[in-house]
């Protein structure tokens, strides 16, 4: 695997089994226990009613775009090779939003409400990330 350049996330004990679900090609999130809410990022409460019984639960991987930015400056060295690039914000069909990149589309075909679904890429032998792709569905 070549050397990756680009950023990476800061692992901590809060967010640790997102990415651990990630490393196995599953998407997980924290779902309230008391009253079902999802919420992303990890937060040691629940946003909609503050409890802190919450369970790391498998989400569905699809959801649709609602909003999107191309990237023609690289703000980060390892980002050069790629721009220009997108950069969306997905919300999940369970609710939360997630800040991603498309993949298997262009960039001039990129829309907003458009389906999509996750793709899990291995960037590092430590480090995998949720993209997304257009879905059928
Ligand atoms: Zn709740």
């Amino acid at each position: 695997m070549a050397q990756y350049l680009k950023p990476l996330p800061t692992i901590t004990p809060l967010n640790q089994p997102y990415w651990d679900s990630l490393r196995r090609h599953e998407l997980r999130m924290q779902r309230c226990d008391k009253c079902a809410r999802v919420w992303y990022p990890p937060s040691p409460l629940c946003p909609r009613c503050w409890s802190r019984q919450f369970s790391w639960t498998p989400l569905s991987g699809r959801g649709r775009v609602s909003s999107w930015v191309v990237f023609h400056q690289p703000y980060f060295k390892g980002f050069e090779s790629e721009i220009p690039y997108n950069v969306a914000e997905v919300e999940l069909d369970e609710g939360p939003r997630l800040m991603t990149n498309l993949v298997g589309i262009a960039n001039h075909d990129i829309r907003a409400g458009m389906r999509v679904e996750v793709v899990y890429d291995d960037v590092t032998a430590d480090l995998t990330l949720a993209r997304f792709k257009p879905s059928t569905s």
